[in-house]
């Protein structure tokens, strides 16, 4: 049997069964298990930031592993205290800093905290974006703007209302006095990558100053360096009252953070919240080796040519290009890219049809020239070998 067919004996179908086996990777190249090489352009939907076995982040878990591997919250170990220093030192601002294992629960932290300052406020719903992305468990599905993903698991025990992305208006019409928290992704991820308009941040922050509701940055995709930024509403000169991260701060290792700026920071009371992982020493260990590795120059060098390469692409499927950094759409004239998706991997290139008409474009961090050339000049026969 093949491995295919084991996945899906073994697993539960709720991921179908993906098209590659990977086995191996080095830098930005992945090989499968029959050992057909590719360029990685989608890092693990934009995790592995220092791209494969980067010898950083070997030796850091490696060294960590050997050392101590876990010490649960009963013990704090200084791995887990440089890396919030860390952050907290990035985003030059008050802040606190809980440390969970993946996106979803460091949303569901956001969720709790954000709940606990209601409560004491007499708030009653929540606000978040239309086709917005926060996670699978209750609390983040909740906040999901996508009724397919979210509303079979209903009903939820706090309220939401969604507002189109991108719509000041909208936004300033839903939040209230009422209102406890609006949860929004800098650019969103699964959505499309698709960045607001210009200004949007800046009013999501203005109506929550107005309104005394807490303004949640859900970082999970943009932050550590992907957008260009250290955190992507940096570049919107905002500071949100909660930030959540995870993908790209572990390069693949497991984990999550969300930081309360200010007093809300200071909310949760000793037994509030907690997590017998969360902040473990080995993903503390890779994330401070990715947050050492990351180089924002590169990564805005290489963003540039990534972007002005595939503008450059002229394609009757390719209708434009759109995003933040090493975080990119293709968006297509048509709805084929399942079809761009195959016919890169057969070409050996891994994206992510994310949407029937938009292929996520997001390489690790250490792509190096040469790699985003070779994307580039493979494009346009991969567009037509798609549009047939
Ligand atoms: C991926 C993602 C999440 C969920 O993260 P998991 O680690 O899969 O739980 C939440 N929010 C955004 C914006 C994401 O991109």
């Amino acid at each position: 049997m093949s491995l295919f067919e084991r996945f899906e004996n073994a697993f539960m179908p709720n991921y179908g069964v993906p098209p590659v086996a990977l086995a191996r990777g080095e830098g930005s190249r992945v090989w499968d298990v029959d050992g057909k090489e590719y360029l990685d352009f989608i890092a693990g939907i934009a995790t592995s930031s220092l791209g494969h076995a980067h010898p950083a982040l070997v030796e850091a878990v490696s060294q960590q592993v050997a050392t101590i591997a876990h010490t649960s919250n009963l013990f704090l170990h200084e791995p887990e205290v440089l890396l919030a220093e860390r952050l907290l030192a990035l985003l030059d601002t008050p802040a606190r800093v809980f440390l969970a294992n993946s996106g979803t629960e460091a949303n569901e932290a956001a969720y709790k905290l954000a709940l606990k300052y209601g409560r004491r406020e007499g708030r009653s719903y929540f606000v978040a974006a239309e086709n917005g992305f926060h996670g699978r468990t209750i609390g983040a599905l909740s906040l999901t703007g996508k009724k397919a993903i979210r509303d079979q698991f209903g009903p939820f025990p706090v309220p939401v209302r969604f507002v189109p992305y991108g719509d000041a208006d909208a936004l300033k019409e839903a939040v209230t006095g009422d209102c406890i928290a609006v949860f929004l992704e800098p650019t969103q991820g699964e959505a499309g990558v698709v960045p607001p308009p210009d200004g949007y941040f800046e009013a999501a922050r203005e109506i929550c100053d107005s309104t005394g509701a807490l303004l949640v940055a859900d970082e999970i995709q943009s932050a550590i360096g992907r957008s260009g930024h250290w955190f992507a509403h940096q570049a919107d000169g905002v500071t949100p009252d909660i930030l959540t991260l995870a993908k790209g701060l572990g390069g693949g290792l497991p984990i999550g953070a969300c930081v309360g700026f200010g007093d809300v920071g200071k909310l949760f009371e000793k037994g509030d919240h907690g997590s017998t992982f969360g902040g473990n020493p080995v993903s503390c260990a890779a994330a401070l080796a990715v947050l050492d590795h990351v180089d924002l120059d590169h990564v805005r060098a290489m963003a540039a040519r990534l972007r002005g390469g595939l503008e450059s692409v002229r394609d009757p499927l390719l209708k434009g290009v759109r995003g933040r950094g090493l975080w990119l759409a293709a968006v297509l004239a048509e709805p084929r890219s399942a079809q761009v998706q195959q016919a890169a991997a057969n070409a050996g290139f891994l994206v992510n049809a994310l949407q029937p008409d938009a292929v996520r474009i997001a390489p690790p961090l250490v792509v190096t020239a040469e790699e985003v050339d070779a994307f580039v000049s493979a494009f346009p026969a991969i567009l037509s070998e798609a549009a047939k």
